[in-house]
């Protein structure tokens, strides 16, 4: 039973078919660490995590620190224009995710130390449950990681070295989870493509 909807995979299909999307694989990982802004996803996330992880490991014959950052939809929710944004609790906003993941990551920068963690990466995926509930579809959830993660290089500067969008589809039940990557995988999204190709989409 696919958990990707048709419309989903679809467009998963096109990024990859354009060059938007390129397996992780192909790029040489840093052997400095990673924060990672994710979805907290109870099913997706946990493998994704372990993935990387082992892959960092085959690639650099070291381990990786990764530190996660999670919240509900992923780093779309930094965003301002994102519809998940604001958190609230009984009516009240209490927080807006820019400030709360903006406030995380200078946290990591005082405990780990820049020689741990230099990279950021925002990784958005599909599915998500947050995107679903708010009608958020994948391009809009993509487009608004970009913008948030803009921001995010602006807000600290020069304070890490990468900054890199690193999408994960839970692709269980289409041909593609037969691959040697499995069902749960690891992309990098190149953003000049990604965007010519959202321009052409009715998002
Ligand atoms: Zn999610």
């Amino acid at each position: 039973m696919p958990v990707m909807t048709e419309e989903e995979y679809g467009a998963f299909r096109k990024m990859r078919d354009a060059g938007a999307l390129i397996p992780i694989e192909e790029e040489r990982l840093p052997r400095s660490g990673w924060a990672k802004i994710m979805c907290g996803d109870g099913d997706d996330t946990p493998p994704i995590i372990a993935a990387y992880k082992s892959l960092a490991q085959r690639v650099n014959g070291e381990d990786t620190c990764t530190h996660p950052i999670t919240v509900e939809g992923g780093p779309a929710a930094g965003c301002s224009a994102s519809a998940f944004h604001r958190l609230s609790f009984k009516g009240s906003e209490i927080v807006r995710f820019d400030e709360f993941i903006w406030g995380r990551l200078e946290g990591i920068l005082k405990i780990k130390t820049s020689e741990r963690v230099k990279n950021v990466a925002y990784m958005p995926h599909c599915k998500c449950g947050m995107c679903r509930e708010t009608g958020t579809s994948i391009w809009t959830n993509f487009l608004h990681t970009g913008l948030f993660k803009d921001q995010t290089r602006a807000v600290f500067p020069k304070m890490f070295q990468n900054h890199k969008i690193l999408p994960f589809f839970n692709l269980t039940g289409y041909p593609e989870a037969d691959d040697p990557m499995g069902p749960h995988q690891l992309w990098l999204l190149r953003r000049i493509e990604f965007e010519r190709l959202a321009e052409k989409q009715n998002v």
